[in-house]
């Protein structure tokens, strides 16, 4: 895999290539694995971006629940769910 150096088009509006940061780096938040620059990027978008927020919460919630289960990874079930509830009620 060399991707990691893909340049993001600049005909994207700003907040889709923001959109794809966040699915880009997602993990590494949640790892806290980011720059210090990058995480505030990524908190200052999905303050103002719900499906970027719900996506990240899943993924946080999800990585919670493995980790006190002890489980290798979520079920896609699990992960559908959460998605479910948190876009309902936000
Ligand atoms: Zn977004």
């Amino acid at each position: 895999m060399n991707a990691d150096i893909t340049p993001v088009p600049h005909e994207l509006a700003e907040g889709e290539s923001d959109c794809e940061h966040i699915l880009t780096h997602l993990y590494e938040y949640l790892d806290s694995e980011m720059t210090e620059a990058d995480e505030h990027r990524m908190r200052a978008h999905v303050a103002h971006c719900s499906p970027c927020l719900a996506e990240l919460s899943v993924e946080e919630l999800v990585k919670k629940l493995v980790k006190r289960s002890c489980a290798e990874q979520a079920p896609e079930e699990l992960r559908l769910r959460i998605r479910a509830q948190i876009l309902a009620t936000g």
